[in-house]
């Protein structure tokens, strides 16, 4: 296996991409922001299964995170990131510095409506506008046939999904599942933030989805029923100090009143000591 390219300016990828795009090749795109782990991996993975080349971007993007954000402290390993990519296949890293990608008298953002300012929009209100030009920008770049997302941040997914098809942009946006520790916690680059106490508090996330997840199995249709059996399971971790519990439709991110009967979204966002961490569950009836 040949080390991928590490490769900070932007027009080298670009270069790169046109020369694959005459050779018929198809290429996937990856956007991370490194510390890679085994969520980040199966992404890759079905990258190199489905596309000829494959960029995996690693940037921890400034214009995402809002001023009391852990932009400085967020963790990296540019050696160790390159290691899961050579043993995946990686053909490019595209690693650039914030001025590679903003230095210019940068003045363009791409932004989503509605669908942004719920869920994590409400207390992250800069936070989409950032990732939806930023990704702009690498599809831009890269050139992909296919760009590769997490449900992990499933409202992150959706809102990449409107954009693409908002602005007719020529890419296929491929959802993956969400890849979790053997406790349940799902996997993330800022569980590195939790102390061992906090670690073993943190799966009180997933179970108490889980608990949602196996009502609605009952055939459990009441939206509140839903939110409440999550609160409450929360509520029983003192380390827990949930932001939002919603029931939202899908596609448009609405929280549900009443009854359920389109496939919903029920996401969470719990601090953990002062790490913020997601999880979230789709379900179709
Ligand atoms: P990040 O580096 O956190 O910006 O994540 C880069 C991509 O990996 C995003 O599309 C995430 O949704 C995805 N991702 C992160 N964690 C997981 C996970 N546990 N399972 C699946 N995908 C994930």
């Amino acid at each position: 296996m040949s080390k991928p390219q590490i490769i900070s300016n932007p027009a080298d990828v670009q270069k790169a991409a046109r020369e694959w795009k005459k050779e018929g090749l198809s290429i996937g795109l990856v956007p991370t922001m490194g510390y890679l782990h085994d969520g980040h991996r199966s992404l890759i993975h079905k990258a190199v299964e489905q596309n000829d080349r494959v960029i995996v971007s690693i940037f921890v993007n400034p214009i995402q995170f809002g001023p009391n954000e852990d932009l400085d402290n967020y963790p990296r390993d540019l050696e160790a990131d390159t290691a899961v990519c050579e043993s995946e296949g990686v053909d490019i890293i595209f690693h650039p510095e914030p001025k590679d990608m903003y230095g210019d008298h940068f003045l363009t953002h791409v932004e989503v409506d509605e669908i942004t300012k719920v869920l994590c929009g409400r207390s992250r209100p800069v936070h989409f506008k950032g990732v939806t030009t930023v990704v702009n920008k690498l599809m831009n770049i890269s050139k992909a046939d296919r760009a590769y997302f997490g449900q992990k941040d499933a409202q992150q997914l959706a809102v990449v999904k409107k954009m693409v098809k908002d602005l007719n942009i020529d890419i296929e946006v491929v959802g993956c599942p969400i890849v979790r520790e053997e406790d349940g916690l799902a996997k993330s680059s800022r569980n590195k933030y939790l102390s061992p106490e906090e670690r073993k508090a943190a799966v009180v996330l997933s179970r108490s989805l889980n608990r949602a997840h196996a009502l609605m199995d009952e055939g459990e249709r009441n939206a509140d029923k839903i939110r409440s059996t999550i609160s409450d399971e929360l509520s029983k971790e003192p380390l827990a100090d949930p932001e939002y519990v919603s029931v939202v439709d899908s596609e448009t991110l609405q929280d549900i009143k009443g009854d359920i009967n389109d496939p919903v979204l029920v996401a969470i966002a719990v601090r953990i000591g002062s790490t913020r961490l997601i999880d979230n569950f789709s379900f179709e009836l």
